[in-house]
């Protein structure tokens, strides 16, 4: 049996779960408050997703941006990486996809923020 613990984020609360995986292979989570703690814990375990965000130097300001949903812990540097490589030819709104499905996680890169030089 695998047992880990971990702290939910899907909520302020942050419940402590500990989740224990079986060689069935069955996954048992407790210490959740709802059923989105179990999902999460079960998540963690088997494949821990996060929502990258960072900003991004650009001629015409610097812009934050965000993953429009969570991708694989192990892919954070790769997409950090591919922000960084895109070249902006453009000023960009919130709201506008700096980067559209990157790396064929099916998430893209949204505009989160613009704060133009003055
Ligand atoms: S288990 Fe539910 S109540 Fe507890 S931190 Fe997660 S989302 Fe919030």
């Amino acid at each position: 049996m695998i047992e880990k613990r971990f702290t939910c984020i899907r909520c302020p609360i942050g419940c402590n779960l500990v989740v224990k995986k079986y060689a069935d292979g069955k996954i048992v989570v407790s210490g959740n408050n709802c059923p989105r703690g179990e999902e999460y814990g079960k998540q963690e375990l088997t494949e821990p997703r996060r929502t990258i965000t960072t900003i991004k130097q650009t001629k015409f300001g610097t812009i934050s941006l965000k993953t429009d949903i969570a991708v694989k812990k192990e892919q954070y540097f790769d997409i950090l990486k591919e922000i960084e490589k895109k070249k902006v030819t453009k000023s960009y709104q919130i709201g506008d996809v700096f980067i559209k499905n990157v790396l064929g996680t099916k998430s893209n890169i949204v505009v989160t923020g613009v704060h133009e030089e003055k």
